[in-house]
């Protein structure tokens, strides 16, 4: 029994795989990103995360055309902003709109379709200043894709704040639960998400449940998992948790994005903004967007 257990901590130690950005581009005029994935085909290894992209940290000067990326369409999954630096202003044809700064979420469930824009807030893009923030899609199940959208603003104040021991940092739970802290974030497969801020020296165990696929992503710092695997400013760690506590520990000062799901066993079919399960089912959300179908901003 005792030799299984050890099997498996080495098995898992093993697959901890670290990957750098795979392409980089601007969104729009207003977000320099830099993706980590589908750019580094890992679809499968991350779902139900289907898509990855780091904006920033980015100066942008001062002007009164707020930049960013008009109006366009979604349909088949939800799209996760999260605000590290900046503000960044939403609108959508559900008839949702909302601002979103430093940690702040937005969680939009586009589903059946969504027309939005994601802009830099006009105050904001006046002064000018630096933008630092992710966008991460979920994936939705077969069974959601075609529900009706939905929008959740969760600001900093409601994502609860775990203290970790021996002062080796905090962790903001935005999805899921750590030591009884629920994250306010409703998602249609089960999601752990978490803010992880560690400090330089210190050591977190990561506790995720059995199976599900687990992607850190380091926004800042240094940092190293299971002691052997280092991950530098824009890298991803992927691995899937087999139940046992994955040791993170920083090295500089690290910022960290810890994401955990569930992975949804589906056939997986993606055009621009459009992930289904079929060819067909693209072709119908292509014509449905063009046909007015999804709405238009008033
Ligand atoms: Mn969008």
């Amino acid at each position: 029994m005792r030799d299984a257990i050890e099997t498996v901590n080495v098995k898992q130690t093993d697959a901890v795989k670290v990957y750098q950005p795979g392409s980089q581009h601007v969104v729009g005029d207003g977000f320099h990103v830099r993706n980590l994935f589908p750019s580094n085909d890992l679809d499968r290894e991350l779902s139900p995360f289907i898509m990855l992209d780091y904006a920033g940290p980015t100066f942008y000067p001062a002007t009164d055309t707020p930049r960013g990326v008009g109006e366009h369409p979604h349909r088949g999954f939800e799209t996760v902003t999260i605000v590290y630096q900046g503000r960044v202003a939403h609108r959508d044809s559900a008839g949702n709109s909302g601002v979103i700064g430093p940690g702040d979420v937005q969680w939009m469930t586009a589903a059946s379709g969504i027309v939005h824009e994601e802009l830099h807030e006009k105050d904001w893009a006046k002064r000018g200043g630096t933008l630092q923030a992710i966008q991460l899609w979920v994936n939705l199940p077969k069974a959601s894709k075609m529900s009706a959208p939905g929008y959740q603003t969760i600001v900093n104040e409601q994502i609860p704040e775990v203290q970790l021991d021996r002062g080796a940092g905090s962790l903001r739970v935005i999805a899921g639960s750590v030591r009884g802290a629920k994250g306010p974030a409703k998602t249609f497969t089960p999601i752990e998400l978490y803010d992880l801020r560690l400090r330089a020296g210190h050591s977190t165990p990561l506790q995720i449940p059995t199976g599900y696929n687990v992607g850190l992503f380091l926004l800042s710092g240094r940092a190293s998992v299971q002691g052997s695997h280092r991950v530098s400013e824009a890298e991803l760690a992927v691995f899937t948790s087999t139940g046992q506590p994955v040791t993170v520990t920083a090295e500089e000062d690290a910022t960290i994005l810890v994401m955990a799901g569930e992975g949804i066993d589906e056939p997986v079919a993606r055009y621009g903004p459009f992930v289904m399960n079929t060819k067909a089912e693209l072709i119908q959300a292509v014509n449905d967007y063009q046909a007015g179908k999804m709405g238009h901003l008033s």
